[in-house]
């Protein structure tokens, strides 16, 4: 006889934080949601969590965990050695429970365990963030909340308080720089404009396709790997290609070399590969191959005026989702790809996609 209950497994990257939950099948598929909240963006750094309600999970899990609060309600716990956020928690009005909430893509079969059904916090991004990536998912359209789910105003599709601002040309200045930074601020620095000129390679080494050598800025290249997924929390990881000379520290000396300062933690993640994080509260920072001398930073950093995207400092490259192959949710990634390509067709061809405007 088929049991009424199956275990599904939550783990972190490095395999060392890990807890089992036993679901009745009677409540798949749960619902799950976008977090777009300014806290979610530097914690993760990602530009949104990808989160679902969740039971209890076992205290001796817990006890390993990294705790950080990241408000007066809410905790956030992720694992000392990789990083990977995996649950935050806040108290039950009136009870000694706690509401959970789990990182589902570091649930084992998420694709078949959750169904996401709203953006939450899309007016924290002041652009839309990555909630115009995913419009629908497996072929239902998001709910679209400004704040609280139930309780806030839905905002349409391709809602930006912020286009004209990224028009401005001091947006585009080449001695401009944008701060990046954590949740809880031990981790913070500047990114400066990439100023490429002529040649990419005479300069760097590295592969034009980092740079958009006329608007002067950085291409995202949103990677949708399991090293990424497990250690950042997201199911599709937004990053971008940074020579070092190209950040600086607040005092405007240079990072050092080892990327260790202000609360960094480092995990190795396989022979070649390190990977930065905030110790303090988990946020995913660096992302470095010791094959090439670029650092990948986690876009959900980057504090720009013009909101999330981040689009006078960055151009997305929408084509390319990489390691698409390999991306543990199948759903998640068509519903990007489907959103990515809907959203460039607009910004081309204004009108092809033209739900409100
Ligand atoms: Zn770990
Ligand atoms: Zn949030
Ligand atoms: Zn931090």
């Amino acid at each position: 006889m088929m049991s009424d209950t199956i275990d599904v497994l939550t783990t972190c990257l490095c395999g060392r934080s890990n807890f089992t939950t036993t679901i009745p099948h009677s409540s798949l598929p749960m619902p799950g949601h976008f977090c777009h909240c300014t806290s979610c963006r530097r914690i993760h750094g990602a530009l949104s969590a990808f989160h679902a309600p969740w039971s209890a999970p076992p205290s001796s899990a817990i006890e390993k965990l990294a705790k950080y609060k990241s408000s007066e309600r809410v905790t956030q716990y992720f694992c000392p050695t990789c990083g990977a956020h995996m649950l935050d928690s806040s108290p039950l009005e009136g009870s000694l429970e706690h509401n959970w909430t789990i990182a589902t893509p570091l649930v084992q079969g998420a694709e078949n365990i959750f169904e996401y059904k709203e953006h939450i916090y899309i007016e924290d991004t002041k652009d839309g963030g990555t909630s115009d990536f995913v419009r629908s998912y497996n072929g239902t359209p998001l709910l679209r909340w400004a704040g609280r789910d139930g309780e806030s105003e839905q905002l349409p599709p391709y809602w930006d308080t912020t286009k004209d601002l990224r028009a401005r040309p001091e947006a585009h200045d080449p001695s401009g720089k944008v701060k990046c930074l954590c949740h809880c601020g031990g981790i913070e620095f500047y990114l400066h404009r990439p100023n490429i000129k002529v040649s990419p390679e005479a300069d760097f080494g590295l592969p034009d396709k980092w740079f958009d050598v006329a608007t002067n800025r950085y291409i995202v290249e949103a990677c949708g790997c399991d090293s990424c997924r497990l250690d950042s929390g997201a199911d599709i990881m937004p990053w971008i290609f940074v020579p070092p000379s190209r950040f600086s520290l607040p005092d405007g000396s240079p990072l050092p070399e080892d990327r260790m300062f202000g609360t960094m933690k480092h995990y190795r993640s396989s022979e070649n590969v390190s990977r930065n994080f905030c110790g303090w509260c988990g946020a995913t920072v660096f992302y470095m191959n010791d094959e090439r001398t670029e650092w990948d930073l986690a876009v959900g950093l980057i504090d720009a005026e013009s909101g999330a995207r981040a689009e006078e400092w960055l151009e997305w490259n929408t084509v390319v989702v990489s390691y698409a192959k390999l991306a543990y949710n199948k759903k998640m990634l068509e519903a990007w790809q489907h959103g990515y390509k809907a959203w460039e067709e607009r910004k081309h061809h204004k009108g092809i996609v033209s739900d409100y405007e």
